[in-house]
């Protein structure tokens, strides 16, 4: 509920000029990598490969209206596929609202479509992040066109534990098909607001679907790579000791986090052995992807308020 509130607060456009002040930016970028790719490899890229994290980048960017805005999105993408094709481990996410799915479905198809071949010629594999409920339906016939029907194996996507429908989505569009190549499937929690039937109605009951859907995962590890987008330390521990009970290989799967989230647990992870890849923002378009950060721990509200002040010192 606090999370909900804290989403509708922030994304009012009145709160939304709190990003202009120096501080508040200066919290963002605890969670974004870079305002641009250049500055993130000549800075960033090395010392985290060379700390064994595995990379995911993610362009800043969603629900663009204009072909302007969607083009510019597109650009910096391909531009981010030719820029890390000379690292190891790095992969891109990109969200389907920036390349047109809110305004018409055909050109987010051939925006795609683009990206993947671009980057299917470099070796990239490309991962759709998921957003509100009501861009799955369509977020999921893209997926299964590039993936199933011409066969882009560079394709991988994401799934929302929070959701009623997530475990059926799973076992019907990812467990029962037979693919040349296994696809690459976040599991996360879910960060946005939704509507309250859509939705399970506590921490509680989403932590039990994301740990049955875990397990649904690793019950058919021949089908799936499983990747568990999670900060939360309870679920990756009973993931794990459900992987060493079943004898299941620890490169068979990988874990996420966000960049700059829990810092101690990822070096834990990385210490114990197990994949991990940091899910990095970048892109001077940070707000949306700050507020849903601030909105999912109580104290990252003290934080915004203290930036705040600081300000007027
Ligand atoms: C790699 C990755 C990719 C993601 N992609 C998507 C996506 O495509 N679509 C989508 O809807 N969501 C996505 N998310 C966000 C996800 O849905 C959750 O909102 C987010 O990960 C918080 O949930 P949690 O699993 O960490 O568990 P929680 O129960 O929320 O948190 C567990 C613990 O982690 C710590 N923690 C969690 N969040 C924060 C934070 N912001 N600041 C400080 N500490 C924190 C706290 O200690 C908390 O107690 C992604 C998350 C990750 C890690």
């Amino acid at each position: 509920m606090l999370k909900v509130i804290v989403i509708s607060l922030l994304a009012n456009p009145i709160a939304k000029s709190i990003s202009n002040i120096p501080s508040v930016k200066s919290l963002a970028f605890k969670y974004v990598g870079a305002e641009d790719i250049e500055s993130f490899i000549n800075n960033k890229i090395n010392d985290i490969l060379n700390d064994n994290y595995k990379i995911t980048i993610s362009f800043l960017g969603e629900h663009y209206h204009s072909q302007e805005d969607i083009e510019r999105y597109k650009k910096n993408v391909l531009d981010i596929i030719r820029k890390i094709s000379v690292f190891q481990n790095v992969t891109v996410s990109i969200k389907l609202t920036a390349l047109g799915l809110d305004m018409d479905y055909e050109y987010c198809k051939d925006n795609l479509g683009e990206i993947i071949e671009f980057a299917s010629k470099f070796n990239i594999r490309i991962h759709i992040d998921m957003e509100q409920s009501i861009y799955i339906d369509n977020s999921l016939s893209l997926f299964d066109l590039y993936r199933k029907e011409y066969k882009y194996n560079n394709l991988d996507i994401t799934f929302q534990a929070y959701l009623y429908r997530t475990s059926k989505d799973i076992e019907d569009r990812i467990l029962s098909f037979d693919w040349d190549s296994r696809p690459i499937v976040r599991i996360c929690k879910g960060a946005y607001k939704e509507p309250f039937d859509k939705v399970f109605p506590n921490k509680k009951l989403i932590d039990e679907n994301y740990y049955n859907i875990s397990v649904k995962m690793l019950d058919n590890i021949q089908k799936v790579y499983p990747a568990f987008a999670t900060h939360d330390h309870k679920i990756i521990e009973k993931i794990k000791n459900y992987v060493q009970y079943k004898g299941i290989s620890i490169d068979s799967f990988e874990f996420q986090m966000l960049y700059g989230i829990r810092q101690d647990l990822q070096r834990k992870i990385i210490d114990q052995g197990y994949n991990l890849r940091i899910y990095i923002p970048i892109g001077s378009e940070w707000y949306d992807y700050f507020v849903r950060r601030i909105a999912e721990k109580p104290s990252n509200i003290l934080l915004v308020l203290y930036s705040l002040l600081k300000r007027q010192k």
